[in-house]
């Protein structure tokens, strides 16, 4: 809990628009609005997405479009020293920063480096408001080809094993710094046919730097129907070996690709059918994750009410507040709502703070897009809060 937080009561209004946005001046919350009506209109959105990625493509003056909207909206700037400055904005609301190299791998040596250099550099920044976290994609560290034939348990050739070798180093580098800077580190997830070898490669992790505290996190995508059961058995292992275990909780991002990919291979799907089933799953893995007593340390990514509010309830009844490690996050330009009012009341409140060069942020931006659009209930949501606060606003300045 930081200073100046309320007093929790048993229920929790996560939805006040005054605290919502009260780190946000006007004109960044009109600019919000007006992305969000955009974004409610499906058609505009779709056909804009298309439009948009065509002309990127054909290097027509589709970027300072982007530049002023989406890219605002959803990512920090182009640089670490741009992502500084809005953590140093978010701190004094209790809100912390998780700086997120949000680059798409080109998919050669040399980006792979220097995906690895920029991650590195996060590190000490996040380290300046603890408790911090860094996180990177192992996509953006090799390529997705050589977590797929891991995945697969397939030979590899000699420059695989080579590329393996560069990453297990460079992987280990940054557990080893996020240790050294009392920070953690967050590894996302990514496509279920890699998801294997980043598992595999992140328990390695977890193993050597989690005896003392979760140092290292992995990510579960509960839309996934085996990862209730992965989850218990990484709890009973973790606990067997003696370290602790970090979860980084998400329902998961690649749901169209996932279906898609298992249908022309006709496989079975890898996911839950319906949302329904996703977010019982999502749910029963905070509660199972609270009752392991400090066992699991939680990050909580979603942007979901309800999930935040369960998790928040459970947290609130346990006698010593800080025995389980929990933290929720959104990302930039995402529900405020949700990670301002769970700073107020005291919960560890976190913005996934996206930043990179304009060009490379738009398979991200698009996907923000697309993915607000696919959101029923979220976006019209979201706006209503904006036009309710920037009414207050115009009411009491008038
Ligand atoms: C801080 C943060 C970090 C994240 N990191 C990752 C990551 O590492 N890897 C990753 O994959 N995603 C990541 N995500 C994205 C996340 O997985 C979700 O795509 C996104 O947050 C929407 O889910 P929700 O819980 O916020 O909201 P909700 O609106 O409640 O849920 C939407 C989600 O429900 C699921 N869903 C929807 N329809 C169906 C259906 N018919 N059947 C089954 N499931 C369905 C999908 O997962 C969809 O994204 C992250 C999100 C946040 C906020």
């Amino acid at each position: 809990m930081h200073e100046g937080t309320e007093t929790q009561p048993a229920h929790f209004d996560l939805t006040n628009a005054r605290i919502a946005y009260r780190w946000a001046s006007s004109r960044e919350l009109q600019r919000a609005a007006m992305i969000y009506r955009l974004m409610s209109w499906r058609w505009a959105t779709r056909w804009g997405s298309k439009i948009l990625a065509w002309s990127v493509q054909h290097g027509l003056p589709g970027i300072s479009l982007v530049r002023g909207s989406l890219f605002r909206q959803f990512f920090a700037g182009e640089t670490l020293s741009e992502c500084q400055q809005l953590g140093d904005k978010l701190a004094p609301f209790g809100v912390g920063a998780v700086f997120n190299y949000a680059v798409e791998g080109a998919g050669d040596e040399a980006s792979f480096y220097a995906s690895y250099q920029e991650i590195l550099a996060t590190i000490p920044i996040a380290a300046l408001h603890k408790p911090g976290f860094a996180v990177f994609k192992m996509s953006a560290l090799c390529s997705p080809e050589l977590l797929t034939k891991l995945s697969a348990q397939r030979s590899l050739t000699r420059q695989e094993e080579h590329a393996l070798s560069l990453l297990r180093t460079r992987i280990d580098h940054l557990a080893h710094e996020c240790s050294h800077h009392e920070i953690s580190l967050l590894i996302d997830a990514e496509e279920s046919w890699g998801q294997a070898a980043i598992d595999t490669l992140s328990l390695e992790l977890a193993a050597k730097y989690n005896a003392q505290r979760a140092v290292v996190y992995l990510t579960l995508q509960m839309y996934r129907h085996d990862r209730l059961a992965y989850l218990q058995q990484l709890s009973q292992e973790s606990r067997e070996k003696g370290y602790f275990l970090g979860i980084k909780l998400v329902r998961g991002a690649y749901l169209e690709l996932e279906n898609l990919r298992a249908s022309t291979q006709g496989l079975p799907s890898p996911l839950y059918q319906s949302k329904g089933e996703t977010d019982q799953a999502y749910n029963q893995a905070i509660t199972f994750s609270v009752e392991q007593d400090g066992q699991i340390a939680l990050f909580l990514g979603t942007h979901n009410l309800a999930s935040s509010q369960l998790l928040a309830e459970l947290l609130s009844r346990q006698q010593d507040k800080s025995r389980i490690p929990a933290a929720f996050a959104q990302l930039l330009g995402m529900c405020d709502f949700l990670s301002f009012n769970l700073a107020k009341y005291g919960f560890r409140s976190y913005k996934y703070i996206p930043y990179g060069p304009i060009r490379q942020a738009i398979p991200y931006l698009l996907r923000r897009a697309e993915e607000n659009t696919a959101l029923e209930s979220q976006v019209p949501f979201e706006l209503q809060l904006l036009k309710q606060e920037l009414k207050q606003r115009k009411e009491k300045s008038s």
